[in-house]
């Protein structure tokens, strides 16, 4: 490393004169209070050295009534000037020559009726100094939009702060020149200021990196600054070696120092000295000590410095700097580094190796990505929560599942609460599952999707529990026959329709209504959630046959049947399922019949007549012998008929 002091770095001569002044002044005043008014440069360190050395710093003189009154290279205004006199207080003025010959200008011009224009910092105590020897009535111009806004004067004297750059200078009295009839322009820069501006541009222009010594304050050292910052990229402003960016500052092959007016040479020296020592063991140690310590599998915080087509290069504060491989990037082979990453993005990194052969560190972010996908999964674990898992492959006994960028297992058993025959239908899906094993350490990930379908389920279920109401008709699908009935899934709940509640008519077996996966509707009979016990009923659902019956048929009418049964008082017909009349033994036939069994037997088809509906106790009566007797009459008219024509025909004869 070389280091370079820039030309008329430091004290320049007004503030070593005010700073030898001050010691003098304290020296010959051992039992004479000093004051300093304001702090006698912009620099901590002095003031403080000066302090302890006796030099009392105040702002305003009206209450003093005896001692020695430095007053600072800065100057004052007239007026403080006069009431110091007017106390009779000692004046020490350690104004610099330059700044007093300012004060004299603007008093002069002032005098001869030219409107004063002070090119500066309002606040700076030089310029509030200035303009109080034009009775504070002075314009002070800091930009050249303030420049544009002053109106139109007959005479104008244009002067500037001391420590202002030649360029804002030249600026501003450029814009100030038609402002006036007769105007003045007086180059107020001091020479040094100049000399040190030009010298600190030239070296920062040279160098790797600027050192710019001097309070942060400052204002002349914040010029420094800043015409600093237009040559060099690598610019570090301190005011003592402490401050010195040791770890940054090594990387750099050359080094430009340069310091402001206030700064002594001690400090100066100070901060070359620590500088001149950076090459020793001990430093470079402290730099060492200084830096992030890492190892093989930490993760760290970093700084994206650039991207390439094929690597990410990343600041990890460390001595050398880490690489993310394409590779590492992450387990999507078709992501390029620019996709995921651009300058200046903070990121986190997992160290994979501490140099790579070519003095860089081997960074992964695909490796990051999979601790902290092990870690999520882990707390999905313990929180039992679900996760969405993609189906890569069926494998022998099970699945092969993608979750959160880990491949897991699902065992067949674990697919579904239904039985699964056909593995390969799941590739491509995503399935929502627990982890029912999880060990981090074995990279083992066991998933089931079949216990996020029992627990819908069960949930389903009780919803469904609780929206039961007896007599509320619901859908249902046919799930299994037996003898005694009928199991219906009613929609995660399994109901039975007992064979009585299947049809309205007798049968002998639930086949002959309902078959296995039709869907119907049902009512709810009852139900008994602590039993899990439901009963449906699906002849509830449809019209009585006695209904339709009565609705379609009245007394008088002639219906077919069949005889269902015989007792002694008569016989049973059904004329429709589910609606059977009786033929009273009576009715049977025109003849006397002792026992309907002489006359019918069962399963014989019959033609009856309807004699009687008795609603209230719903029977119907019937009978073959009303029919047998309309029919005789019937045939009689008939043949009388038939008789009278062939009378008539013999007759003709
Ligand atoms: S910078 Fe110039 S004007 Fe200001 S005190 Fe120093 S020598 Fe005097």
């Amino acid at each position: 490393m070389r280091i370079y002091i820039a030309e008329h770095a430091g004290y320049c001569f007004g503030v070593k004169k005010a700073v030898d002044m001050a010691i003098e002044t304290i020296k010959d005043s051992e039992n004479i209070a000093t004051y300093s008014l304001g702090p006698l440069v912009h620099n901590y360190q002095v003031v403080n050295m000066l302090s302890k050395d006796g030099l009392k710093v105040i702002d305003k003189v009206d209450e003093l009534d005896s001692g020695k009154i430095i007053v600072r290279a800065h100057g004052i205004p007239y007026n403080i000037q006069k009431k110091v006199e007017d106390l009779d207080l000692e004046l020490i003025d350690c104004t610099c020559p330059f700044v007093k010959s300012v004060h004299r200008k603007v008093e002069e011009y002032n005098n001869n009726g030219y409107k004063i224009i002070i090119i500066g910092d309002r606040e700076h105590p030089e310029v509030i100094g200035i303009n109080g020897w034009c009775n504070n009535e002075g314009i002070i111009v800091n930009n050249e939009e303030e420049a544009r806004k002053i109106p139109y004067y007959d005479k104008i004297c244009i002067v500037s702060q001391t420590t202002n750059t030649l360029e804002k200078f030249e600026c501003l009295s450029n814009i100030l020149n038609n402002k006036g009839g007769e105007v003045k322009i007086f180059n107020t820069i001091c020479n040094a200021t100049n000399l040190r501006q030009k010298a600190c541009g030239e070296l920062a222009k040279k160098v790797d990196a600027m050192v710019v010594i001097g309070g942060y304050h400052s204002s002349n050292t914040n010029k420094l600054v800043e015409i600093s910052n237009r040559y060099c990229n690598n610019v570090y402003h301190i005011e003592v070696s402490e401050d010195l960016p040791l770890q940054k500052l090594v990387k750099f092959n050359t080094i430009g120092i340069t310091a402001g007016a206030s700064t002594p040479d001690w400090i100066i020296k100070e901060v070359v000295d620590t500088m001149n020592n950076i090459n020793n063991n001990e430093i470079m140690e402290a730099i060492e000590n200084s830096l992030v310590k890492i190892h093989k599998g930490d993760i760290v915080k970093g700084k994206v410095i650039y991207v390439t087509e094929n690597e990410v290069m990343v600041n990890i504060n460390y001595k050398s700097d880490g690489i993310i491989n394409r590779e590492e990037l992450s387990n999507d082979p078709e992501v390029r580094p620019k996709d995921l990453f651009k300058e200046g993005d903070e990121i986190e990194v997992y160290i994979v190796k501490l140099d790579d052969g070519e003095g860089n560190v081997v960074l992964s972010t695909r490796r990051l990505k999979a601790i902290k996908s092990w870690e999520e999964l882990e707390e999905v674990y313990e929180n039992k929560e679900e996760v969405e898992c993609k189906v890569l492959t069926d494998v022998k006994g099970g699945l092969s599942v993608l979750v959160n960028g880990i491949t897991g297992f699902m065992p067949a058993s674990q697919i579904s609460i239904k039985y699964v025959n056909d593995l390969t239908v799941y590739k491509g899906k995503t399935l929502t599952a627990k982890l029912i094993d999880f060990d981090k350490y074995k990279k083992r990930i066991i998933l089931s999707s079949k216990e996020v379908e029992k627990e819908k389920l069960e949930k389903k279920r009780e919803e469904l529990w609780d929206s039961l109401e007896v007599d509320k008709i619901i859908d249902g699908q046919v799930e299994r026959l037996t003898n005694f009935g009928a199991f219906v899934d009613i929609g995660g709940l399994d109901g039975l329709i007992h064979i009585s509640d299947l049809s309205w008519y007798r049968i002998n077996h639930p086949s002959e209504v309902v078959s296995e996966g039709d869907k119907i509707q049902v009512q709810v009979l009852g139900f008994d959630k602590e039993k899990n016990r439901i009963s449906l009923g699906l002849k509830q659902t449809l019209p009585k046959p006695w209904d339709v019956f009565i609705k379609n048929r009245q007394i008088g009418d002639i219906v077919s049947g069949k005889v269902v049964n015989l007792l002694d008082f008569g016989a049973f017909v059904r004329l429709e399922e589910g609606v059977d009349g009786l033929v009273h033994v009576s009715q049977i036939s025109k003849e006397h019949v002792n026992k309907p069994s002489d006359k019918l037997e069962i399963d014989q088809e019959v033609k009856v007549k309807i004699i009687d509906i008795n609603e209230d106790d719903k029977r119907i009566s019937l009978s073959i012998k009303e029919l047998e007797e309309s029919e005789e009459k019937n045939q009689t008219i008939e043949n009388k008929d038939i008789g009278v024509k062939i009378e008539d025909v013999i007759k003709d004869k």
